[in-house]
């Protein structure tokens, strides 16, 4: 592993090249086809000359530290503590979500594409560094959705294993069976969202995904050697029929086993959904009801807190104990290609 020493674009691990300069980025399952010029669906990676780059590699959006039981893990090293971190970029495009600034990204993505960004730039060995001076267990990648930001999370996971470090992975698991393939070796541990098992939810609320995409990413986790638990965040009118959360754990029984543990979490009001209520009380135990009912042996209700957000973290250099003009210096990538005006502009989505 050669982790660059200053911020410049990283080559894309997944990719294809195809016909006339254009790639495939193959993290995760939006598979985008990216011609020179643009970006991808989650902004963070470009094609530059027919190579796909990622934008975000070692640009961190947050960092802080809680107990595992936070992310939440429950039956992974019960009691330790986590360095959690994210970048920015996502692959979905969730109505409630409550990390917008950070797991879209959108702006910082911009500003780092035209090389004038003020991000916090951090090497995977400073962050194990950081980690191991703070005194925790374990790194846990979360905040926005970490396959879009792999290369950096395949790179601090494997000098985080080589310190003693635990790792663990906060996804929406719209992921590829090569992206799990090529995390499962430095990944101990998978905490993904079951969202729902509607099509139509996803299609609504999250953007692309199918259902049966998700599961079987989950899965796959599973058979790869991952510990993997799972959370359903409960919003009300668009997945509380209580017996839609009957066939998720019968999923989990059947597929992950009746001790993986599921959790059950509430929703808080946010964005598009800011008209929703927050999850009523009873409505998360006649969940956990229907879990038991199914089988499950472990489930957990969360009634104080809707999502692992970001909001309210330390600044970033709390913890790094790094020069903050340094860590905050403008970010244009070190490859002269890019030259003065930065990367390239133009988006997928447009
Ligand atoms: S959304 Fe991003 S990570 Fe996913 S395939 Fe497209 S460019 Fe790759
Ligand atoms: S809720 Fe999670 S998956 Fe959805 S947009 Fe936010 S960070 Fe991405």
């Amino acid at each position: 592993m050669n982790a660059p020493q200053q911020y410049q674009l990283v080559e894309t691990r997944l990719q294809e090249k195809l016909a006339n300069g254009t790639t495939r980025c193959n993290l995760c399952l939006w598979r985008c086809k990216i011609g020179h010029g643009q970006r991808g669906f989650c902004q963070a990676h470009v094609n530059r000359d027919g190579t796909l780059y990622n934008l975000s590699y070692g640009i961190l959006s947050s960092i802080d530290i809680d107990a595992i039981e936070d992310k939440p893990v429950r039956h992974y090293r019960p009691g330790s503590r986590v360095m959690s971190v994210g970048s920015y970029g996502c692959s979905f495009r969730c109505g409630g979500c409550h990390n917008l600034e950070i797991s879209w990204g959108v702006s910082a993505l911009d500003d780092l594409a035209r090389g004038e960004s003020r991000k916090a730039w951090v090497t995977p060995q400073s962050l194990v560094d950081s980690a191991v001076r703070a005194g925790v267990q374990g790194i846990a990648f979360t905040y926005s959705e970490p396959a879009v930001w792999l290369e950096y999370v395949i790179d601090t996971s494997i000098l985080a294993h080589a310190a003693g470090l635990y790792t663990l992975y906060v996804s929406n698991s719209f992921v590829t069976d090569e992206a799990l393939e090529l995390m499962a070796p430095h990944i101990d541990v998978l905490c993904s969202d079951i969202k729902s098992l509607s099509d139509a939810f996803y299609r609504e609320i999250c953007r692309p995904a199918k259902v049966s995409q998700v599961l079987h990413a989950i899965e796959k986790a599973q058979d790869l050697g991952m510990h993997v638990e799972t959370r359903t965040n409960i919003i009300p009118g668009k997945n509380d029929d209580p017996e839609e959360h009957y066939r998720i754990a019968c999923w989990v029984r059947d597929h992950l086993g009746a001790d993986s543990p599921w959790h059950i979490t509430r929703f808080f009001p946010a964005y598009k959904l800011s008209d929703v209520p927050a999850t009523p009380e009873s409505m998360l135990f006649r969940a956990r009801d229907e879990a038991l009912r199914a089988g499950l042996k472990n489930v957990y209700v969360y009634n104080d807190k809707g999502c692992d957000c970001a909001a309210e973290n330390r600044p970033v250099e709390f913890y790094l104990g790094s020069n903050s003009e340094e860590l905050h210096a403008v970010k244009k990538c070190a490859a002269s290609c890019c030259g003065d005006e930065g990367i390239l502009l133009r988006k997928y989505e447009d």
